[in-house]
């Protein structure tokens, strides 16, 4: 039998996985907001101009990445919610406690392996 956490642990998870999506999220945007500084300095002609066009696809590449921050972010916090309200780590499949070690891995996950399993996803 394994122990269930306690609301606190919970509470500590999220708090933990909210602090690195934001700092995530945050560096990102800055490495963003660097690259078009950079893009802006050169001359805006990327078509003709190869370091321009390199710089597109960096700026692509990091804005993606800023997106999946954000989606992170906003399912962690969404996760927070339904933590503040006491439902947090229940399965919505079979009603029972989604274990620790599943929720480290995917903290927003409102199923436990098996019903997620059943559902896809
Ligand atoms: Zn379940």
């Amino acid at each position: 039998m394994s122990t269930v956490p306690s609301r606190a642990s919970y509470g500590a998870l999220l708090a933990g996985f909210r602090a690195s999506a934001v700092a995530r999220r945050d560096a990102l945007s800055e490495a963003a907001a660097q690259l078009r500084r950079d893009r802006g300095a050169e001359t805006a002609d990327d078509e003709h101009d190869p370091e321009g066009v390199t710089l597109s696809m960096e700026w692509q590449r990091i804005e993606g990445l800023r997106l999946a921050a954000e989606r992170d972010l906003a399912e962690i916090v969404e996760a927070l919610t339904r933590w503040s309200v006491d439902d947090y780590g229940r399965c919505e499949g079979c009603g029972r406690s989604i274990p620790m070690e599943r929720l480290r891995v995917r903290p927003a996950a409102r199923r436990c392996v098996p019903c997620a399993e059943r559902v896809g996803g």
